[in-house]
């Protein structure tokens, strides 16, 4: 890989007196509450901002929208390129999508940054040492919402991990790793059982790391990562992830620090960048003026930073700090025997603060921080020597028996290029010698290799599956063997 410099952007904000145009939702459930209470907030604290509000979530859903955002939202959005937004309530069934996995996609918000952290003995927790940071890819993996249903008793959803993806998150998380003063960074994956596509991510994860020297890293396998994480938090710094690990384990963590209702989040993109507390919107608590504004305040001080506006940023981090020492707490975070006040006055007793550093907790200091905004360098990946060595090919077939398949599979592909190699089910080499013990379903996959010595072309594969056409056989879907100088690009077969 080509070690390019990070270009880092400056704020696309000058700092002074202008203020910033922002796009805000109120979203469902409690998010009235708290985004009121968070715009107090930053009001009272001086924070510029000029803003423009949409609408999002059940109503719109409810006029047919069914990302949950109208139209001409996403003209607000390309224009601030600033987000501050409320959680939303996604209903339930078929035919809606999920408004986050939309707006992240579709303004390419590729990093989610949620920084988890304890705030011992002001919030009870089992970690007072905690303070770790997820960086979660945000576009990839398995959230590429591309499923499908291939059989009677089998569907499917395809993970899909890029090279360009892993660069720009990992680079991502080492940058965010320096400019904020860490010390580590270390990458969970499960390249132990997904070679391939949670390799790639480690690999280039073990290409990066070098280009920072002044900080460590360290690879976890994530199952056992996560039972650390979960048991001594205090061991991580930073941690990055791909997508499906981080959104559970940015849960576990932030829960684990003391409350989801504390925790904040930025999603960055090259363009664009939302703000938002990590949970959701509560509804068995709206409109009760009991939730903890402090998770969507906590994303606005990360607006704060990303907007140019570092010092209010630390104004209200500070005068939030100031407020859990003193004991101010809502309900959800409320010591045992204390009264807890609600949404409403816990934001009074933060803007009281306004001013005050923490005596205990560690004070806020964003004077000199950076924009979190980082872009790195994605070159296209060289263009490798591409030989195909077979096919894979998916049935959907209800006949159990693989000897049986073998034999009809074998009859059709006679006379061709291709030759049956082994046949799997749920990646169980099930033939030739199978265990009459494997559970097999409907949905197969027949390896086809050549045994020539030159590779296959796509020609081939087109008269094997026009064979198995003609035999009746329904083939589901195809995966070609590809080797990428002479790299083997496929898995050999069998799972673990
Ligand atoms: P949730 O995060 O809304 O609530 C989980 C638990 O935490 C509940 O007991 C709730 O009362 C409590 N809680 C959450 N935030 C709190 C706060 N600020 N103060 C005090 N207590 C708080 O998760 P859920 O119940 O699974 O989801 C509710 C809805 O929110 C669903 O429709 C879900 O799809 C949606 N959701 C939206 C987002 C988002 O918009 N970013 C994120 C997650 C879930």
């Amino acid at each position: 890989m080509t070690g390019s410099p990070v270009t880092r952007v400056a704020s696309p904000y000058r700092p002074g007196t202008d203020a910033v145009p922002i796009t805000v939702a109120r979203g469902d459930g409690i998010g009235p509450e708290i985004m009121n209470a968070t715009l107090r907030i930053l009001t009272a604290a001086g924070a510029r901002l000029a803003i423009e509000e949409i609408a999002i979530g059940e109503t719109v859903y409810a006029r047919g929208h069914s990302a949950g955002i109208e139209p001409g939202a996403w003209e607000s959005l390309r224009r601030t390129k600033v987000f501050l937004k409320a959680p939303i309530t996604t209903p339930q069934g078929g035919g809606f999508k999920s408004l986050n996995v939309t707006i992240r996609k579709s303004l390419g918000l590729f990093a989610n940054v949620r920084p988890c952290v304890a705030y011992a003995p002001f919030v009870p927790t089992r970690h007072p040492g905690m303070d770790v940071v997820i960086v979660r890819e945000n576009e990839e993996d398995v959230y590429g919402g591309i499923e499908h249903r291939q059989t009677d008793e089998v569907t499917q959803c395809l993970k899909l991990i890029t090279r360009p993806g892993c660069e720009r998150i990992i680079r991502y998380a080492f940058e965010y790793a320096r400019t904020n003063g860490r010390s580590k960074v270390t990458c969970f994956t499960k390249d132990n059982i997904m070679k391939l596509t949670d390799g790639l991510f480690r690999r280039v994860f073990d290409e990066i790391a070098p280009e920072y020297p002044e900080l460590q890293s360290e690879h976890w396998i994530v199952d056992i990562g996560a039972a650390m994480l979960a048991d001594t938090p205090e061991v991580f710094d930073v941690i990055v992830m791909p997508n499906l690990y981080g959104d559970i384990l940015s849960d576990v963590a932030a829960q684990i620090a003391g409350s989801v209702g504390l925790a904040g989040s930025a999603n960055i993109g090259e363009h664009v960048a939302m703000f938002e507390a990590i949970h959701g919107s509560a509804p068995r608590i709206a409109g009760q003026n009991v939730a903890n504004p402090s998770g969507l305040l906590l994303g606005a001080v990360m607006m704060l930073v990303h907007i140019g506006q570092p010092e209010i940023a630390e104004r209200v981090h500070n005068a939030w700090l100031s407020t859990l020492e003193a004991g101010v707490s809502t309900s959800d975070t409320a010591a045992p025997g204390t009264d807890p006040v609600g949404t409403a006055a816990f934001a009074d007793a933060v803007i009281e603060r306004l001013g005050q550093i923490p005596k205990t907790l560690l004070a806020a200091e964003y004077a000199a921080a950076q924009p979190l905004l980082t872009v790195s360098p994605t070159t296209p990946a060289p263009a490798q020597l591409k030989t195909m060595d077979g096919v894979d090919v998916f049935l959907h077939h209800r006949d159990r028996d693989p000897a049986a398949l073998a034999a009809a599979l074998n009859i059709a592909a006679e006379g061709t290029w291709l030759s049956l190699q082994m046949i799997t089910n749920r990646g169980v080499k099930v033939w030739p010698d199978g265990m009459p013990e494997t559970f097999c379903t409907d949905h197969w996959r027949a390896r086809f290799q050549s045994p020539h010595s030159s590779s296959t072309s796509r020609s081939h594969v087109i008269q094997l599956l026009h064979r198995l056409d003609r035999a009746g056989l329904d083939f589901i879907k195809t995966e070609g063997l590809y080797r990428f100088d002479d790299e083997l690009g496929y898995s050999l077969g069998q799972g673990q």
